[in-house]
């Protein structure tokens, strides 16, 4: 996509996000608070479906990992052992003709001539280190004594509970635990809707081994990621693996990947794949003089485990959805005259609302009265929402502009008045095809749980 139909193309699907309740400007009656979005009701529900997949592929589908979930505000010493207070900064320039702050790697470069993206201004400050971390104060005195930091990811708690969850769990390596949780950093340009966020979530695993398996695991979870996000409908040829070369990576990584998809605005990072070695582990023991050692019974040994993390980001992926989802297509109106026809198209099992519900006209009591009976049958085993006003394909039309897969409509047809032999039945209408099946209400619920799953 050329960067003006790119940049339209996420203009559509901002103003979706908004319209019809998935994403929201944080503060947005005061203005704004760059870097940071609010999900309205819609956007919640496909956040949580995502997050709720993850956990059941990473936790509950295996037998190797257990999840925690730790505190947001995070010890100083924490931080420093892992050297985030000390590193964890980005080259920061500011052009000094619009004052624009800038991330070095955002300057253009014309006939060898930095330049600032905003206004063409070569008139830069010196590079100088910017910490991403937000600080903040525990209790009344706002002194040194009293700093502590909004976590810049969720890693750093597992790394320093590893000890108390290798007892209780008693899992032997390799095993893994996971955690999903807000992260907080300072970055100096939001920006592409949610992607880069000052505040947002992330889904870790930290997954400890021994150091000779490392390399393997690192290749296994590469794969094992990919695999989630074919599931969720994120299709494999739009998903980009980079090995991340060695002078980019950590110094203490043996092995990166970054898994990155086909947005409209580039291709980008969702996800980091990194052999940390024992790093972490190694410099906690060595902050806190406490051994964080493990000891493999039938080796006989005691060493520090080394750890491969798959580390997503929630509202990448998010996003990462609604676009893939976003499409155009034609679909008649209410006269059969063919129109545009907006329509996200998420994998059921991580689609909002799963399926819709409709009396075909609201002022006929049996009609309606059948299609709470459907509404009760169905909502104890997925959200289901209920819409009785309008015309039928209107309300078609707005469950296809949030993605929800199924709809079924309660007609005459129902109350057995045209043909007894169809009594008890619906027309199941799914959401790309736009086709109808006719189907029984007693098995609705095998039908739907089977395609949802
Ligand atoms: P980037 O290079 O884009 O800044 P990163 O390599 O620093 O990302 P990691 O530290 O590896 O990111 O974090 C793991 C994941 O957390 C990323 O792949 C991304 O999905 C998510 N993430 C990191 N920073 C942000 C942010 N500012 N906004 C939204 N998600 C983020």
């Amino acid at each position: 996509m050329n960067p003006k139909a790119a940049s339209q193309h996420m203009d559509k699907i901002v103003s979706l996000c908004k319209r019809r309740g998935f994403i929201f400007q944080s503060s947005e009656i005061y203005g704004g608070l760059n870097g940071a979005w609010d999900y309205g009701p819609i956007g919640v529900e496909l956040k949580r479906n995502l997050k709720n997949y993850w956990w059941r592929m990473m936790v509950h589908e295996r037998e190797d990992v257990v999840g925690m979930d730790g505190a947001i505000l995070t010890h100083p010493e924490v931080l420093t052992a892992s050297g985030h207070v000390g590193g964890f900064s980005d080259p920061m320039i500011d052009c000094r003709s619009c004052k624009a702050h800038l991330r070095l790697d955002q300057l253009i470069e014309k006939k060898g001539i930095k330049q600032c993206p905003n206004c063409g201004g070569k008139d830069l400050t010196e590079a100088r280190q910017f910490n991403l971390m937000f600080e903040t104060h525990l209790g009344a005195a706002a002194d040194e004594s009293s700093i502590a930091y909004l976590r810049p990811e969720t890693a750093q708690s597992i790394f320093v509970q590893f000890k108390n969850i290798l007892e209780v769990s008693r899992k032997k390596l390799p095993f893994g635990i996971a955690q999903i949780g807000k992260a907080f950093r300072n970055e100096i340009n939001p920006r592409n809707f949610t992607f880069r966020s000052r505040e947002f979530e992330q889904m870790e695993l930290e997954y400890f081994c021994r150091p000779e398996q490392g390399m393997g695991l690192l290749e296994y979870w590469k794969e094992e990621r990919l695999r989630f996000y074919e599931n969720i409908g994120i299709p494999r040829d739009k998903l980009h693996v980079k090995a991340v070369p060695d002078e980019e990576r950590a110094f203490y990584s043996k092995g990166t990947y970054d898994i990155e998809y086909d947005f409209p605005f580039g291709v980008q990072e969702l996800e980091g794949v990194a052999y940390r070695t024992d790093y972490d582990l190694s410099q906690h023991q060595k902050a806190s003089g406490k051994s964080l050692e493990y000891f493999d019974e039938e080796m006989k040994q005691k060493f520090i485990p080394h750890v491969v993390e798959p580390s997503a980001g929630v509202d990448r992926t998010v996003l990462a959805l609604i676009c893939e989802a976003y499409a155009e297509d034609e679909a008649p109106d209410e006269k059969g005259k063919m129109e545009t026809r907006i329509v996200l198209r998420f994998h059921p099992r991580i689609a909002p609302i799963k399926c819709a519900v409709f009396p075909l006209l609201k002022n006929k009591e049996p009609l309606v009265a059948k299609a709470k009976e459907i509404v009760d049958l169905l909502r104890p085993h997925m959200y289901i929402f209920y819409d009785e006003s309008g015309a039928i394909g209107r309300r078609y039309r707005r469950q296809d502009e949030i993605g929800t897969p199924f709809g079924i409509t309660v007609d005459f047809e129902t109350m057995g008045e045209k043909d007894p032999k169809l009594r008890d039945t619906v027309t199941l209408r799914e959401r790309d095809s736009m086709k109808q099946e006719r189907v029984r209400i007693s098995d609705l619920l095998q039908l739907l749980s089977m395609r949802i799953a």
